[in-house]
């Protein structure tokens, strides 16, 4: 007899675990409330790095370029912008899941899943009981009492659908998705200021790499308000008045939208878990064992409703490993230390493992720069650098800040999650010209025979 497993939300957490606990043998339905794909695909990082490119091509014409390229007098039609964004990105992919889900033969019910008990879900007028289910109901945008929601005054989504690129733009919040859109709407054309409460922006991410991003956002007259906080916003005719408050003093700013990105909170309030044995904290992030239980053992939860780092990859990933759980008892830890976490922002951050602050005696620390790189110099990328952290000569420690730092850190997250020695890696032949070759640059120095250094 297969066993029927609920998925509840089909995000990167929820179509993930549906398509692979089909794939091993199990009867799955996925329950929906919204849109296929979840906020990844609809309203978060897809659409969000659309919006990015779009800026960086558009920014690109916007100043001299070192090719002989003239671009004089280029426009921005921001309307063909969103429509491609919206048919040929977005809804791309969200059709390319649903047919994936039907591939499958999983069931896809449209509505809002609560739990009647232990054993029964409720959607609508139907009741479903089953013999496993994964909760993957992510998380939503954190709100401000003190100020009310409008067209002028946003969360992420909805500065993901601006139909005008506003002409100045308050973005509260200076976290990766707040850093992101300030550099996505920055190179679209927008005045942007970032309100910041704490005393720095990015700060999962190290000074010296944050440093660099602060440096483009002053170049790009991007105002940065750190030690700041938002006291309200009065909505004028045809503008915005925010109130600021700076230590203990009041300041006020004029600006066509404000986008709100303070944080997101675990969506598990509407599932009606009371009803159940399950548990979540104070925060309403959902507990579960490292396994992915939740106190009821037929109930799993992953994804951005559970602790830890609130990215598509980490839902991901529980999602399979969960799968794996339920259907062959395989007792997978789904706790992982190491996660790359990047910022799209300009330049990009991103960071695997060991991180500068954790570094000591015994680690070895080196950086190379883009400067030095051919292919970052071909590109007209020159401002980065790559940190390598290595222990006992094994890669434990990546940063990278620059042009294409998404893409270089998936090589230090394979060495460092295989545990690969320094000796490994400068071995693997590294193709020229690369942006790649400052891995093994990094790693030829930390051994002590730099070419390049
Ligand atoms: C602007 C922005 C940019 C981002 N960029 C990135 C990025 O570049 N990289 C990255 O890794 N992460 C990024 N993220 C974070 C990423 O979107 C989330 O970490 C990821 O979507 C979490 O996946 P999930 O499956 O846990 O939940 P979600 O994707 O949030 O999906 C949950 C789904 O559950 C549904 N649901 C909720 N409650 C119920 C219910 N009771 N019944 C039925 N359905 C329900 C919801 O409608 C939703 O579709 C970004 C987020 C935002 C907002």
């Amino acid at each position: 007899m297969k066993k029927h497993v609920v998925v509840i939300g089909s995000g990167p957490g929820g179509y993930v675990a549906a398509i692979r606990l089909s794939q091993l043998g199990a009867d799955v339905t996925v329950i929906e409330k919204e849109n296929i794909g979840g906020i990844c695909l609809n309203e978060g990082c897809i659409p969000s790095k659309a919006l990015i490119e779009a800026g960086h091509f558009y920014q690109k014409t916007q100043s001299r370029n070192p090719y002989g390229v003239k671009t004089e007098n280029v426009t921005l039609n921001f309307s063909d912008t969103q429509r491609w964004k919206d048919k040929r990105i977005v809804y791309k992919l969200t059709r390319g899941i649903e047919m994936l889900l039907q591939k499958h033969s999983i069931n896809i019910i449209r509505g809002q899943a609560t739990f009647k008990d232990n054993n029964t879900i409720v959607v609508g007028d139907d009741e479903l009981s089953f013999d496993a289910c994964v909760i993957s109901t992510g998380s939503s945008p954190i709100l401000l009492k003190n100020i009310e929601m409008s067209d002028s005054v946003v969360d992420s989504k909805g500065a993901l659908n601006f139909t005008e690129v506003p002409n100045s733009l308050i973005v509260v919040g200076g976290g990766y998705i707040g850093g992101e859109l300030a550099s996505a709407y920055t190179n679209l054309g927008s005045n942007v200021t970032i309100v910041e409460a704490a005393d720095d922006i990015l700060v999962n991410f190290d000074e010296e790499m944050v440093a660099l991003v602060k440096k483009n956002f002053r170049s790009r007259k991007t105002k940065i308000m750190t030690n700041t906080y938002v006291k309200g916003v009065k909505e004028n005719k045809n503008s915005l008045e925010i109130t600021l408050e700076s230590n203990g003093e009041e300041s006020t700013l004029m600006a066509d939208k404000v986008l709100l990105a303070i944080g997101r909170r675990p969506n598990s309030q509407s599932l009606n878990l009371e009803n159940t044995t399950i548990k979540v904290d104070e925060k309403g992030f959902i507990l579960t064992n490292e396994f992915g239980q939740t106190a009821n053992e037929k109930v799993y939860a992953i994804g951005d409703v559970i602790h830890g780092l609130a990215l598509a990859h980490k839902a991901s990933y529980e999602a399979k490993l969960v799968a794996d759980n339920i259907i062959n008892d395989a007792k997978r830890n789904i706790r992982k230390e190491n996660i790359v976490a990047i910022a799209f922002t300009d330049p990009e951050a991103a960071s695997v493992g060991i991180e500068l602050k954790d570094v000591t005696d015994n680690h070895s620390v080196k950086t190379f720069d883009y400067a030095a790189n051919g292919r970052s110099l071909t590109m007209d990328e020159s401002s980065g650098f790559i940190r390598l952290i290595s222990l006992d000569n094994v890669l434990v420690g990546a940063q990278i800040v620059g042009h294409n730092a998404s893409e270089l850190i998936a090589e230090c997250a394979l060495a460092i999650e295989n545990k690969l020695t320094l000796k490994q890696i400068v071995e693997t032949i590294h193709a020229h010209p690369t942006q790649n070759e400052m891995i093994m640059d990094v790693v030829e120095d930390m051994l002590g025979y730099p070419i390049h250094g």
